[in-house]
């Protein structure tokens, strides 16, 4: 399905609204409706399991949004959480300057993929895409300049030359992609970090920060944590909570929100073993979004050419969006920038005594951070599809099908009665549901012909339907359709839970990789 068609029915379907709809919406921040809320606790359960359940060295927290405002001086964001923003003077509106560039890195990329896929389909089976790739003169160019421009780039993103993100822009002649025009005022630094003023301190001193990320929550608390949970180097610390950030350039949905949700885990190990344990951690993150059905084709890893000014080395788990690849997940190397900053301006010691090597230490941290609802829209995205399926009369129709798997599902079972105006199937159907809504969450509806709740499940990703029909009445069993492969199974009442545990079960997923 297209972006257009996820987003509409994302609404439809009561899984995402724009927020204050009522008053024409307020720009990039979303609810999360009935099925969405399933969906994204369901994908909150999958991590948190993932990390804090199957790894003995890694405890949670839930740290405040709000923090002392030093932590904010401590960790950079004051003064370095900044985006270069350029306005456009004819059509008053407002972009990155790095993004408008990236867009045009971007553009080349898409032009050399061209040529490759035309290049694959004209030689066919004997295609030899790293030769092509390698020799063609038109996807050398391509790459080339691709590569210069991502090195120009980051070149002046790491100096923070603002003239040269200007004279990128105007050198490729980037025109506005509302107006055409490239009429652009300068590139100025504009900080992301919302503020709010505290009720009793006036000025200054009273302002206080919505948090931009989670992970100084777990700096700040390094030592508390370490000493109530007795955890030794190397362990971990895991949080799932809300980050804000003042994007300036708020599209494409809950990809970039103002308000949203990360999932991080900060991982302490000794200084000089960071590397190994980024790769791990590299290792273990795609295993991860593997093993909930994302297609390999559907990841890649991108290096950042831009470093933060707190990592020795960052990569991003791209996923491929319906508007191309882009950052799903960060896996960070910070060094002791933190802990030492904390350290430094705090005046407090924030080290650890390593038994081993008998002395004590700032501990490196590898972090691993994925905001959650860009894993929910990866989800939505790479599930929802449109197929042609046979109709119980035998002919042929189209389904929209959410192919998620089942133990993220938001629904897991659907019991409907064959027909509704029977009160001996509506009464058997209710006793099933009323006894299965103890064993996961089910959904019960009698309303329309069968064949449209079948649908209205299969839009909403329910892996099963169980039908309640006449023979029902004297055999005590049930039909069991599968969502994906629609095949019908005849199963005794007594034995629904066997069929269905296996495959809806958290403990299986987090058993598989
Ligand atoms: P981007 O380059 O897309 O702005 P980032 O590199 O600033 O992202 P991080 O600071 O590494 O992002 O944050 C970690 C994760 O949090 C990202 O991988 C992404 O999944 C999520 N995230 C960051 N900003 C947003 C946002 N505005 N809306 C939704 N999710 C976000």
């Amino acid at each position: 399905m297209d972006f257009k068609q996820i987003v509409s029915h994302a609404k439809e379907y009561g899984f995402i609204y724009q927020s204050s709809e009522i008053y024409d919406t307020l720009a990039a921040v979303y609810d999360y409706g009935p099925n969405g809320v399933e969906l994204k606790n369901n994908i909150k359960e999958y991590w948190w399991r993932s990390m804090v359940q199957r790894h003995e060295n890694i405890v949670g927290i839930d740290a405040a949004i709000f923090m002392h405002p030093k932590t904010w001086k401590a960790s950079g964001h004051v003064d370095a959480f900044n985006d270069p923003l350029i306005d456009n003077k004819d059509s008053k509106k407002r972009y990155r300057a790095d993004v408008l560039i990236e867009e045009q890195i971007d553009k080349l990329e898409a032009k050399a993929e061209k040529e490759i896929n035309k290049a694959a389909k004209r030689f066919g089976e004997q295609f030899d895409r790293e030769q092509f790739v390698t020799t063609n003169d038109r996807v050398l160019r391509y790459h080339g300049e691709k590569e210069a421009l991502a090195r120009r780039l980051a070149e002046a993103m790491k100096k923070n030359n603002l003239e040269g993100l200007k004279q990128i822009i105007e050198d490729l002649q980037i025109a506005c992609p509302e107006s055409g025009s490239r009429n652009w005022t300068d590139v100025r630094q504009f900080n992301l970090m919302f503020s709010t003023q505290l009720g009793n301190i006036a000025g200054e001193e009273g302002k206080l920060y919505l948090r931009p990320e989670t992970a100084q929550g777990i700096f700040v608390n390094f030592l508390n944590v370490q000493k109530t949970s007795r955890q030794k180097i190397p362990f971990g610390i895991a949080q799932i909570g809300k980050a804000f950030r003042n994007e300036i350039v708020a599209r494409q949905f809950i990809f970039r929100m103002r308000e949203f949700e990360q999932m991080e885990m900060q991982f302490f190990v000794r200084p000089g073993e960071e590397m190994e344990w980024y790769e791990y951690w590299k290792d273990l993150r795609i295993k991860w979004h593997r093993a909930i059905g994302t297609p390999q084709e559907k990841l890649r890893f991108h290096n950042h050419d831009n470093l933060a000014h707190y990592a020795n080395a960052a990569v991003d788990i791209q996923f491929e969006f319906p508007f191309g690849f882009k950052e799903l997940e960060g896996i960070h190397s910070r060094t002791d920038f933190d802990l030492a900053s904390h350290q430094e301006l705090s005046g407090k010691k924030l080290q650890f005594f390593d038994p081993e090597l008998e002395k004590s230490y700032v501990p490196y941290v590898v972090e691993t951070s994925i905001g959650c609802d860009r894993m929910f829209l990866a989800m939505l995205s790479q599930s929802l599809q449109e197929e042609t399926v046979p109709d119980a009369d035998g002919k042929e129709s189209t389904r929209i099908v959410m192919k998620i798997h089942p133990a993220i599902a938001p629904i897991k079972c659907a019991i409907l009665p064959l027909v509704k105006n029977k009160p001996e199937l509506t009464e058997k159907a209710k006793a099933i549901f009323n006894d299965l809504k103890f064993f996961t969450q089910c959904q019960y509806d009698e309303k329309d012909a069968i064949g449209r709740r079948y649908r209205r499940q299969d839009a909403i990703g329910t892996p099963f339907c169980i039908t309640v029909d006449f023979e029902s009445l004297d055999d005590e069993s049930v039909t069991i359709r599968d969502r994906d492969s629609l095949k019908q199974d005849r199963v005794h009442v007594s034995k629904i839970q066997d069929v269905l545990r296996d495959k809806i079960n958290m403990e299986s997923l987090l058993r598989s990789f």
